[in-house]
C-alpha cells in the first residue's frame, strides 16, 4: 500500500485505524466495517491507479459516495481500500445548447441542481438526500426521490459515464445524444449496479427547462388506507402532480419534535399527502388544485392547506424529508423499501401491518405514493436483540417482501439490495435469474475484487 500513498500523498491516502471509523458505516442501520485504508483520488487516472494496483495484489474496492446509502452498498465488508469520491467534486462543463452537464462523482445532487437552475435549467431526480447524497451515489442506486413520479428516476436523466472497470481499463458506456441504439446499453446496466461492475468517475447528465410555477398541497386524512386509495384515483383524473407522497402521523410527529419544522396535526388525522402540482402558469396551477380537490372528496380529507410562501412549502417539505432521519433517533430500525403497482398501496400497507402484528414489530411507513414506493421503517423498539438480530425479525421481513411479490411488486424501488437485502433476492428471482446476474458480474469482474458480497454472493 506505501505504492498508493505515495501516490496520493498521506492526507488522501489514510489507513490510521482512527481516521477509518467514518468509513466503516453508512446510514445503514447500525452496521459497522472498518476498511483498511480510504484513498481519495482527485482524477479518473489516479483511480484508476487504484484499481490497477488493487488488481495486481487481489485487493478488495467498495465505492464509496457521502454514505447516506440504506442497503449498506458502500460498506467495506471484505475491509480493503475504500474509494471515496468527496475530493472528485467538480462540475466540469455545462452545455446550454444540447442541455447537457457533465460532473464528477462526488458532486452534491443539491449542487446539480442550483447550478442548473440558475441557467433557467431543471436536473430533476431529488432523492430526500440530495443536500448530502453524491451523483456518483445516486446513479449507482439508481435513486429516486419525490419528483420520479412525474419526472422518472435518475437512470432517466444519465446519457453517457466514464467508468474504471475493476481490471483498470477506462470506458465512455454510451455517447452524448438523446437516442442512442448502438450496441448493448452499458449505460443503463452501470446505473443501479451499486459500485458492482465498474467505478463511475464521470457522467454526463442531461437537462430540461426549469418549470417556473409550483403549488403545494398537504392533505390530512382519518385513515391510512384512505390516503392509499386516493392516490390512483389522483393519477386517474388526469392530472399529473410533481410529486405524490404519503406519511403516517407517526412520522409526522417526529419531524415536528426533531426539527424546527412545524405544523398543528389533529388527534383524528393519522396520515397525509403531499402533493405538489408544477407548471409554467400559476392561474392554470390554480385551477388544477380545484380538480383535485374534487378528486379528494370522495376520501374525505380532512382540512387540505395550501402552501402560500416558499417558507411554507420548505416547512412541509422538511416535515417530508426528515422523517428517514428523525425514525433514527427515535429506535434502531430495519428500512424495507418495498415497491407495488400504485393501486395495491392499501393492501400493501395493511399487510404490512397485520405482519408487524404477527412478528410484534411497530413501524413507520411513508414514502412516494405515486410510484407505489412505501418505505417501511420497522422499528425495534422493545424485541429483544435475538428476535431483532436472528430468523424472527428475518422472516417477518420474508413475508413483507412476499407480499410485495403477490401484489406485483418488488422489494427494493430506489435504495437497492447492497449487502443487507441480498438474502431476500430469491424471493423474487428464481435460481437461473440469479445465475445470469452471477454471470454478468464475472465477465465484469473476474477477481470478485469490486464491492464484493453486495446485491449477489
Ligand atoms: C435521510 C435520507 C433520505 C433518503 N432519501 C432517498 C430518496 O428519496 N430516494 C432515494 O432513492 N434514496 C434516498 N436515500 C438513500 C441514499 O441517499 C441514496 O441511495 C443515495 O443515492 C446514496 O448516495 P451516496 O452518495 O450517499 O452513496 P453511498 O451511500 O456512499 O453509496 C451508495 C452505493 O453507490 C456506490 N457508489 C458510490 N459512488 C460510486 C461511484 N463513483 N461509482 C460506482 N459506485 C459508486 C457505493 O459502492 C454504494 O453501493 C435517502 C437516504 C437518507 C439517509
Amino acid at each position: 500500500m506505501e505504492v498508493l500513498k505515495n501516490l496520493l500523498g498521506e492526507s488522501r491516502f489514510v489507513s490510521d485505524k482512527e481516521k477509518l471509523v467514518p468509513y466503516g458505516s453508512d446510514y445503514t442501520e447500525d452496521l459497522f466495517f472498518r476498511p483498511d485504508a480510504v484513498a481519495f483520488p482527485k482524477t479518473t487516472i489516479e483511480v484508476q491507479a487504484i484499481v490497477n494496483y488493487c488488481y495486481q495484489h487481489n485487493i478488495p474496492i467498495t465505492p464509496r459516495g457521502a454514505g447516506t446509502g440504506l442497503s449498506g452498498g458502500s460498506l467495506p465488508v471484505k475491509g480493503g481500500i475504500s474509494i471515496c469520491f468527496e475530493k472528485m467534486n467538480k462540475i466540469l462543463s455545462f452545455d446550454n445548447d444540447n442541455f447537457q452537464i457533465t460532473v464528477e462523482p462526488g458532486v452534491i445532487n443539491q449542487e446539480i441542481r442550483d447550478f442548473v437552475e440558475s441557467k433557467g435549467l431543471f436536473y430533476p431526480p431529488d432523492p430526500a438526500s440530495k443536500g448530502s447524497s453524491f451523483i456518483g451515489g445516486n446513479i449507482a442506486h439508481n435513486s429516486g426521490g419525490p419528483r420520479a413520479v412525474k419526472y422518472g428516476v435518475t437512470r432517466d436523466w444519465v446519457l453517457n459515464l466514464e467508468v474504471v472497470l475493476p481490471n483498470g481499463e477506462i470506458i465512455w458506456t454510451g455517447s452524448n445524444t438523446l437516442k442512442n441504439s448502438t450496441g448493448y446499453n452499458l449505460t443503463q446496466l452501470m446505473i443501479g449496479s451499486e459500485g458492482t461492475l465498474g467505478i463511475i468517475t464521470k457522467a454526463v447528465l442531461k437537462l430540461i427547462s426549469k418549470p417556473i410555477q409550483n403549488l403545494l398541497l398537504w392533505c390530512p386524512f382519518e385513515k391510512m388506507e384512505k390516503a392509499c386509495e386516493a392516490v390512483p384515483a389522483i393519477m386517474s383524473s388526469g392530472l399529473v402532480p410533481s410529486a405524490l407522497e404519503i406519511m403516517e402521523k407517526k412520522g409526522v410527529d417526529l419531524s415536528i419534535a426533531h426539527t424546527d419544522a412545524s405544523l398543528s396535526t389533529e388527534e383524528n388525522h393519522k396520515a397525509y399527502l403531499l402533493i405538489e402540482l408544477d407548471g409554467s402558469s400559476q392561474e392554470k396551477l390554480m385551477s388544477q388544485a380545484e380538480e383535485l380537490f374534487e378528486t379528494l372528496e370522495p376520501f374525505e380529507p380532512g382540512e387540505v392547506q395550501l402552501a402560500d410562501s416558499a417558507n411554507q412549502k420548505e416547512n412541509f417539505w422538511k416535515i417530508r424529508r426528515s422523517i428517514g432521519e428523525v425514525v433514527k433517533r427515535e429506535s434502531i430500525y430495519k428500512e424495507e423499501d418495498t415497491v407495488v403497482p400504485r393501486a395495491k398501496l392499501p393492501q400493501l400497507y395493511n399487510g404490512v401491518k397485520e405482519i408487524g402484528e404477527k412478528y410484534g414489530f411497530d413501524s413507520i411507513c411513508y414514502g412516494h405514493a405515486g410510484d407505489g414506493n412505501l418505505h417501511v421503517n420497522i422499528l425495534k423498539g422493545n424485541m429483544i436483540n435475538e428476535h431483532w438480530q436472528g430468523k424472527h425479525l428475518e422472516k417477518g421481513i420474508r413475508e413483507i417482501f412476499q407480499l410485495c411479490k403477490s401484489l406485483g411488486g418488488t422489494i427494493s424501488g430506489e435504495h437497492g439490495i447492497g449487502y443487507v437485502q441480498k438474502k431476500f433476492m430469491n424471493e423474487v428471482f428464481p435460481e437461473h435469474h440469479l445465475q445470469l446476474f452471477k454471470s454478468i458480474k464475472r465477465v465484469f469482474d473476474p477477481k470478485m475484487l469490486l464491492n464484493p458480497n453486495k446485491i449477489i454472493d
